[in-house]
């Protein structure tokens, strides 16, 4: 896992000059949690942002694939990156990007994960389990992309993430440690099945539970 270095993220917000009303505020301290960009359904429109606010974000490059583009002067290769971001706690992002370099592929998904972050319910909603604590997911939940579904089941302390490498990787970032997986459709399709994880982990503040009723 890629951890940005101190120097690289001070030096990424040294040269920033934020273009957004939301990024001016984050900059200047007024906006200084991004539980408050969520609480308050701001989006998010400038990576630094998220920079600023969770410095000990890590990302993880899932996959990276050839484009061949019709030119004028012929088939012209390019490349395409998929990378997820998270804290490890709560907060996750998954983007893509294409460019004629991998490296500068690999930075548009890393700006484009940024954008898409979203937070996380975490819970224990395991019945075997019943601790209390936020090492699953509260309830199942599923997410699709393409012609793939992921379902996402809570499961107790200790039992580890039970789910293919890319799944535990975006799954390690969010901060859940304990869960089974369930996928259908074409899941060797990496991008579809990153997307359809990442799809049920941000469903998870959509859905409304008795227990947000009280
Ligand atoms: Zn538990």
């Amino acid at each position: 896992m890629k951890n940005l270095s101190e120097e690289e993220r001070l030096e990424r917000l040294e040269e920033w000059t934020p273009r957004t009303r939301l990024g001016r505020l984050v900059q200047q301290g007024k906006i200084s949690s991004i539980e408050e960009i969520f609480a308050e359904g701001l989006k998010i429109r400038e990576p630094e942002i998220v920079d600023m606010l969770l410095p000990d974000i890590q990302e993880e490059v899932i996959h990276i694939s050839i484009v061949q583009k019709q030119t004028d002067a012929g088939e012209k290769t390019r490349f395409k990156a998929i990378v997820a971001i998270g804290n490890g706690n709560g907060y996750v992002g998954l983007g893509s990007g294409k460019a004629d370099q991998v490296r500068t592929a690999i930075e548009k998904a890393a700006k484009d994960a940024r954008l898409n972050i979203t937070l996380v319910r975490r819970g224990c909603g395991s019945w075997e389990c019943g601790c209390g604590q936020p090492h699953s997911l509260p309830f199942e939940i599923s997410g699709k992309s393409g012609s793939v579904v992921i379902k996402i089941i809570p499961g107790p302390r200790g039992l580890g993430l039970v789910a293919s490498e890319v799944a535990k990787v975006i799954l390690r970032l969010a901060g859940i440690k304990d869960c089974w997986t369930r996928s259908y459709g074409q899941t060797r399709t990496v991008p579809s099945f990153a997307y359809a994880l990442y799809n049920a982990l941000k469903r998870t503040y959509e859905i409304v539970t008795p227990m947000d009723w009280v």
